[in-house]
């Protein structure tokens, strides 16, 4: 599996759209991998995690073609992962005209998302389309996307609507797992016992760390909750010494830039991801 971050920072990006904080401002003076959009991830260049507001940046910056992806499977509705007004520029009608290589998206995701995604099209067209259809996700039932084998589990991130069931995704492909793991605190023991049941040995976990250093656990975490997940996965064996381990989804309110998230990280062995970082597992 080939896999590129596309951002790497929280809801408000970082540098934060309006902010003069001093982290915000220190990002802004060093730029390169301070400079982080909202979050999201491309797998072998045609499965998207999510579709985040920074999606037309992102594709610029870093050469990918859009027609490539053929799915997308979104964690929840929050507005830093899911821009469905955007995804309304995939219409083979009005925005993009691909002739015979011209075909539907498919998006996976909660209920909020369908609503989302609804909203979207009706917002833009006035009328439904099929060019976008839209696939319920439940939590615990494996699902097969083009090559991959999707499972959602229940991501602890009750921000916002406290109702929605937002969602990390184990994914996996030709042997090789990834768990994609943000918006989330430290899991529910639910997911730690069904990682156990289906006996999955990670290769690759990317953890949520929107508090950097600080620890949170509750609806994000930083790196002291990413150390008890990963403690947890060894001692029931879905992770271990092959586990990688990725950093991500940075707030401006960890206090830390890029620097310091690599100086912090490397004391844990994880890897702090930045805007376009490719990896491969
Ligand atoms: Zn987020
Ligand atoms: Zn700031
Ligand atoms: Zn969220």
């Amino acid at each position: 599996m080939k896999l590129q971050y596309l951002g790497t920072a929280a809801a408000e990006a970082l540098p934060a759209l309006f902010c003069n904080c001093a982290t915000c401002t220190t990002a802004r003076a060093r730029g390169g991998k301070n400079i982080r959009g909202r979050s999201g991830m491309v797998l072998d260049g045609s499965l998207m995690i999510d579709f985040p507001p920074d999606i037309y940046m992102h594709s610029l910056n870093l050469g990918l073609n859009l027609n490539h992806i053929q799915d997308i499977i979104v964690t929840h509705s929050h507005m830093d992962h899911f821009d469905a007004l955007e995804l309304t520029t995939a219409s083979p009608d009005y925005y993009a005209h691909n002739g015979e290589n011209s075909h539907p998206i498919h998006v996976y995701g909660n209920g909020n998302v369908g609503r989302a995604l609804q909203a979207g099209i009706l917002g833009e067209f006035g009328h439904p389309v099929d060019f976008l259809p839209y696939h319920r996700v439940w939590a615990y039932r494996p699902f097969a996307v083009q090559d991959f084998t999707v499972t959602a589990l229940p991501a602890l991130h009750a921000l916002g609507d406290a109702t929605e069931d937002a969602f990390i995704y184990l994914i996996q492909k030709a042997g090789k797992s990834l768990l994609y793991a943000n918006d989330t605190g430290i899991f529910y023991d639910d997911v730690f016992e069904y990682l156990k049941k289906v006996g999955v040995k990670l290769d690759m976990v990317s953890f949520d760390c929107t508090f950097g250093t600080l620890p949170d656990g509750k609806n994000h975490m930083g790196l002291p909750d990413n150390l008890v997940v990963q403690r947890r996965l060894e001692e029931q064996r879905s992770a271990g010494v092959n586990t990688r381990y990725v950093v991500t989804h940075f707030s401006h309110n960890c206090g830390s830039c890029h620097e310091e998230l690599v100086e912090a990280a490397a004391q844990y062995g994880y890897t702090v991801a930045y805007d376009g970082m490719c990896w491969e597992i």
